[in-house]
């Protein structure tokens, strides 16, 4: 997979790929990373990417011309399958959405900034419009962050263990059963003794209906979404 992201600030988009999972998933060669400033596509002096808006208001909106240049020649190089806008008015993002776009090839991802950009980009460029949830954020870079990382970890061999992101909360509808390690006992708190059973089967059992109760508690409206 290959996601390019368009910014005016870079800077924000460093650290969430230079560590970690991420990180390992571009040195593995399963995601490529490439994060574009918009500014390099600018023609004035002082490398304008924002303007006041027609019809007066506050706050700036970013222009057309310089995001045109950017994704017109990423387009000429290769073909995309989406180009995303990250925006609080977009499709809230899910695990469900994050799997469907997990299977994707190149995306572009358009972050915005200021009051966000020109109309004008999203009725002629856009594919979709993504949110990370309903509150405002002072850029899409963190949304795209957000987006990346619930995507790449989906990847086949991103994860360490295959099976561990099947098993993460959501990818059923279900949250997780609670997670334990050593040791079995700390200060009189123990671990339930099932799980030191050995009882493979009684276990997931167990798993399975912590799962269910944790979801009834605390999400019960997944219980009654398709998936
Ligand atoms: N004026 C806009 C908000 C602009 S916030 C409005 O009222 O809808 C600046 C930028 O931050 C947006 O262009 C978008 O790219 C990003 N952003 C803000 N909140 C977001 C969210 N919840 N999800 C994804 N991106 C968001």
């Amino acid at each position: 997979m290959r996601i390019d992201i368009i910014t005016v600030v870079p800077e924000i988009l460093k650290s969430p790929f230079e560590a970690s999972i991420l990180k390992r998933a571009i040195d593995k060669g399963l995601v490529e990373i490439h994060i574009h400033n918009l500014r390099d596509y600018t023609n004035t002096n002082y490398k304008q990417v924002d303007d006041y808006q027609y019809g007066g208001g506050a706050g700036m909106v970013m222009m057309l011309e310089p995001i045109d240049k950017c994704i017109t020649k990423l387009k000429s190089e290769r073909k995309y399958d989406e180009i995303i806008y990250m925006s609080p008015d977009g499709e809230r993002l899910n695990q469900s959405l994050a799997n469907s776009i997990s299977l994707q090839e190149n995306l572009i991802i358009l972050c915005g900034h200021y009051k966000g950009v020109d109309q004008r980009v999203r009725d002629h460029f856009i594919t979709r419009e993504i949110s990370i949830g309903d509150y405002v954020l002072s850029g899409g870079e963190l949304g795209a962050a957000v987006l990346c990382d619930s995507i790449i970890r989906l990847i086949p061999g991103v994860l360490g263990n295959e099976t561990s992101a099947l098993t993460d909360a959501f990818q059923d509808n279900l949250l997780s059963p609670p997670i334990y390690t050593r040791p079995a006992e700390y200060k009189g708190w123990k671990v339930p003794d099932i799980l030191l059973s050995g009882h493979q089967k009684k276990i997931d059992e167990w798993r399975d209906e912590k799962a269910l109760l944790h979801t009834k508690a605390k999400r019960p409206d997944l219980l009654d979404e398709e998936y």
